[in-house]
């Protein structure tokens, strides 16, 4: 079960945020860690290793979110997040190994037409 390997994922990498990807892989969907190299840019929050988002996809037949977690008990995305998230076009989960929650956020649609 994913929701279980992020869990254990969040918990391991805590106090730092854990990322990964949710993937889907002849029809199962399964929980992909990568490492977080958000103190190489300096940044606060998290950032996917490159490599780790590279070998993934190759690996996998599709990438359907971004999961990270936040260590602490605000389980709200913050500006980034969303930021991110639209960026990326992708489904983006929050994980909170404390409280065994998960919650998620799409992507806004803008409006081109
Ligand atoms: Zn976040």
């Amino acid at each position: 079960m994913w929701k279980e390997k992020a869990f254990e994922h969040a918990t391991k990498e805590q106090p730092l945020e854990c990322c990964g990807l949710l993937v889907k892989d002849k029809g199962e969907i399964d929980y992909w860690p990568c490492r977080n190299v958000a103190f190489k840019h300096d940044v606060a929050n998290f950032v996917i290793e490159p490599d780790d988002w590279a070998i993934c996809e190759d690996s996998v037949d599709e990438i359907i979110g971004i999961v990270h977690s936040h260590p602490e008990f605000n389980m709200e995305f913050s500006p980034a997040d969303k930021a991110s998230c639209n960026a990326l076009e992708l489904r983006f989960y929050l994980v909170n190994p404390n409280t065994k929650s998960i919650i998620y956020i799409d992507p806004e649609i803008s409006n081109v037409n």
